[in-house]
Formats: structure tokens, C-alpha cells, sequence
């Protein structure tokens, strides 16, 4: 028995054992490092992340891909740039005829060279389009 105990732990063997064991925490504390580095830059609590990660090798890494959040903070930038800029293009109405200043689409006089850019309801006082006959606002009659 002690024989065969010997012939199992031969140097080769232990040597094997010594690489995976090393493999292994290599392993681990790359899965750590990468969550750590993965929940920064998606913006996730650090600390829990640290906590399940660590406590829990590898299972504690699934637990974390499944729970973190969906996408980076700097997408979620870039997304929220992108609405802002769309509202602000839907907010425009077109440029000044008199100096090309963006007009939007309430302004009545262009806010640089105070010309007239829009008419206006003389019942509500809202803005209308030069070819409106009607307020769409309330219903008054344009000449
Ligand atoms: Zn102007
Ligand atoms: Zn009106």
C-alpha cells in the first residue's frame, strides 16, 4: 500500500499537481481581477461584486455575470447623448431666412436678429406655420 502511495506521488506527478493547483489560483484570482475591472466600467456596487467573487471562486464569477448590469457606463452615455441630441433635432424648426440662426419649432422672432419667423394666433398667442388658415390650438381663423 505505502509502495503504491510512493509510486502515485512520484516527483512527476506532484510536479503535475503543483501546475494545476497553481492553474487553478492563477484562475481565480484572474476571475477577481477581470470582475473587479468588468464592474468599474459597468458602474456595479464594487463591494458586493469583491464579495461573491472572492468568497465564492468561479460560482461567485457566474452569480456576477449573471446579475451585472447589461452595459457599460460608457454606452449608457453614448445612449443617452444620443436621445438628447435626437429630442433636440425634433425640436428644431429650420434656420432664420435673415442670418441662418436655428430656429426651433416654438420661436416666433429669431432670438439674434429679431425677425419674424413664424406667425403667431392672435386668439391663443401660440406660434402657427405661415401657410396655417387655422389655429390648431383653438380653432380661430387666420387671415
Ligand atoms: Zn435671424
Ligand atoms: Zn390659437
Amino acid at each position: 500500500m505505502a509502495s503504491l502511495l510512493q509510486e502515485l506521488l512520484s516527483p512527476q506527478l506532484v510536479a503535475v499537481g503543483y501546475v494545476f493547483v497553481g492553474f487553478i489560483v492563477a484562475l481565480y484570482v484572474l476571475s477577481v481581477v477581470y470582475t473587479f475591472i468588468d464592474a468599474k466600467r459597468r458602474g456595479a456596487e464594487p463591494f458586493w461584486v469583491w464579495g461573491i467573487v472572492s468568497l465564492i471562486p468561479f460560482i461567485g464569477l457566474l452569480v456576477y455575470v449573471v446579475l451585472r448590469p447589461n452595459s457599460y457606463i460608457a454606452d449608457r452615455e453614448e445612449q443617452m447623448l444620443d436621445m438628447a441630441l435626437r429630442e433636440h433635432q425634433l425640436n428644431e424648426y429650420g434656420a432664420c431666412p435673415n442670418c441662418g440662426t436655428t430656429i426651433e419649432k416654438d420661436f416666433v422672432v429669431c432670438p439674434v436678429c429679431n425677425t419674424q419667423v413664424r406667425n403667431v394666433c392672435p386668439s391663443c398667442h401660440r406660434p402657427l406655420d405661415a401657410h396655417w388658415k387655422v389655429c390648431p390650438y383653438c380653432r380661430t381663423h387666420i387671415q
